[in-house]
């Protein structure tokens, strides 16, 4: 590719909104341009790499025995009527009528489809495994766009689904597409780690998720030193205790709770209205000190619970003078965030959000909060929380007698164990060897193209620029001619002789100054940099500079080709 004749606008400025080096640095390389929140513009050098991850996917999901197919973008909303997801996803998922009235959804995922493919073409136990994946534009219109392709609203998912006759069967593929993740993280130069997840809102019995390591992840990462447990956070938070009753009744004395931004904030996030779902007690003991108990509208927590939470103490609801007090505000309260960080004890049912649709989380009532992830909505310092979980834990507390350790993460892949969840709501069946109807046992993969992307230059940059893994790089090479004689007349034959020898390179033909165009290669993050100036031609020479090196080599320019290849 001639950098006259394509568009590479790098640039110095950065948008305010650009929070974390990925972002920043692929609006100044001139990988993408933000069209709204949370869309994206791939121009061609940041194309160039997404391609060639998708190249690497299909490259593996094939070879692990995947089979190509491609699902519409739209889906009957029926579908997931059908499957009550229409309900779990909540405003994540798009939804519009056609000019015939029929309601649509944009697609943010496709177990539905794929069930109901299977549902009309699978019919015997003979026809299984199955082994399905697409490369697809998903939609989601997340609550909080962010971080540029991080965490947008359109992405490219690779996402597979399998149908099988029993758990054996589907073991065996989910362990095929398990290492196939891994080679994928592989050879697309990301360090990843493997965690035990929960499903969601897929549903189902198994899950394990894909992990990038690093400060601007918004998942975080529970593990022990010794790599004996490694989970995330939502599934952390289920683990090891199965109680939320046992643990609230020995709650300390001094309790704190997450700040998650103002109660509309919050409601927004879990899809209710403060006044339906979330029920405040504010109380006050015998010193008149505030107790809080924020549950969910229909739950049983009442004042004899919470005296029962507080081993028996008799609390008063707080009076308005109270509140006013312990408020400050002087019309009603502003709901328990907040006002949580001031309360002597403070309680949440986490049932409360667990109960209600969202983009994220666990799909286990009573032991999560959806789309509030620790660490990213309050801080993991906030030692007090007071959940029935090691989310409990600080740095350094013990699992099983081993130091735990929390670290961010960015979620690049998972996959699921489905179970019948979708195939049974869709009669996805077959007739099993002694002719009796069963749901298939479905497994399901997800990994985000866009992602692996950013989470590379994430991991892979410094002051100058991006540092590519060459894999995924936009060019393998580029050449940079200093000089409009000799010079650009030797960059013209190297870039043929690279081409014709098959090396993906960019030759920067720009009539600008050297210092502009050594500064795009690097902030381009180029893997191999070819430098053809006056001096060191006039011997015969070229300077080759590789990105991740500090030094330059002289090399011979008949030999340049070949050394770069
Ligand atoms: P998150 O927890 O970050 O919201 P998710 O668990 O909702 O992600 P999945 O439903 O598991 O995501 O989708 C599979 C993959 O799709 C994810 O592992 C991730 O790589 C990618 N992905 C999900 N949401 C987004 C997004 N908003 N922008 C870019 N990629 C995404
Ligand atoms: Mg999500
Ligand atoms: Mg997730
Ligand atoms: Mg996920």
């Amino acid at each position: 590719m001639r950098y006259s004749q394509t568009l590479i606008p790098t640039t110095r400025e950065v948008p305010s909104d650009a929070e974390i080096p990925s972002h920043q640095l692929m609006i100044r390389a001139g990988l993408i341009r933000k069209i709204a929140s949370g869309m994206y513009a791939y121009l061609p050098a940041g194309m160039k790499s997404l391609r060639k991850i998708e190249e690497i996917v299909r490259e593996e999901m094939n070879r692990a025995g995947g089979c190509e197919t491609l699902m519409p973008s739209v889906h009957p909303r029926e579908l997931w009527v059908q499957t009550g997801r229409d309900e779990d996803y909540g405003d994540t998922m798009a939804r519009f009528q056609d000019r015939h009235g029929r309601w649509n959804v944009l697609s943010p995922t496709a177990e539905e489809v794929y069930a109901y493919i299977g549902s009309n073409e699978i019919s015997s136990y003979k026809q299984l495994p199955i082994n399905m994946y697409q490369i697809s534009f998903k939609f989601r219109d997340e609550f909080r766009p962010r971080f540029g392709v991080l965490r947008s609203r359109e992405f490219l998912m690779k996402d597979g689904y399998s149908y099988h006759a029993s758990p054996e069967c589907l073991h065996k593929t989910y362990m095929q597409m398990y290492e196939a993740y891994k080679q994928i993280f592989e050879r697309c130069g990301v360090p990843y780690v493997i965690l035990e997840a929960e499903a969601g809102e897929m549903g189902g019995s198994g899950s394990h998720q894909f992990t990038v390591p690093c400060e601007s992840g918004e998942d975080v990462i529970v593990y022990t030193e010794d790599g004996s447990y490694a989970a995330n956070i939502e599934k952390a938070a289920i683990d090891p205790a199965e109680a939320v009753d046992e643990k609230i009744t020995d709650a300390p004395e001094e309790v704190h709770t997450p700040n998650a931004g103002s109660i509309e904030a919050v409601c927004e996030m879990l899809g209710t209205k403060p006044e339906q779902m979330i029920k405040t007690l504010i109380h006050s003991d015998r010193e008149g000190r505030i107790i809080i108990a924020v549950v969910r509208g229909d739950h049983e927590l009442n004042e004899e619970k919470l005296s029962q939470l507080l081993g028996g103490e008799k609390t008063e609801m707080a009076s308005e003078e109270q509140i006013k007090e312990f408020t400050g505000a002087s019309v009603g309260f502003a709901g328990p965030q907040g006002l949580c960080e001031k309360a002597h004890q403070v309680f949440i049912d986490y049932s409360a959000a667990a109960m209600s649709g969202g983009a994220a989380g666990a799909n286990k009532d009573d032991f999560h909060v959806k789309n509030i992830v620790p660490g990213r909505d309050f801080p993991l310092e906030s030692e007090n929380v007071q959940t029935a979980d090691i989310r409990n834990a600080v740095e350094g507390d013990t699992h099983n007698g081993k130091k735990l350790l929390f670290r961010k993460g960015i979620e690049v892949g998972q996959v699921f164990k489905l179970g019948t969840k979708y195939s049974t709501k869709l009669e996805c069946e077959f007739l099993d060897e002694n002719g009796k109807r069963k749901p298939c046992l479905m497994g399901c993969y997800g990994i985000g193209l866009n992602r692996i992307m950013a989470s590379a230059i994430e991991t892979n940059y410094d002051e100058s620029g991006i540092k590519w893994p060459i894999s995924i790089a936009p060019f393998e090479a580029v050449i940079v001619p200093i000089g409009k004689k000799d010079e650009a007349e030797a960059g013209e034959r190297l870039y043929s002789e690279l081409k014709d020898m098959g090396v993906d390179v960019l030759l920067d033909d720009r009539n600008a100054r050297p210092g502009v165009k050594l500064n795009d290669a690097d902030l381009l993050g180029v893997p191999v940099r070819i430098t053809v100036g006056r001096k060191s031609l006039a011997e015969g020479n070229v300077e080759m500079k590789l990105r991740s090196e500090s030094e330059n080599s002289l090399i011979k320019l008949e030999e340049a080709a070949g050394k770069t290849a």
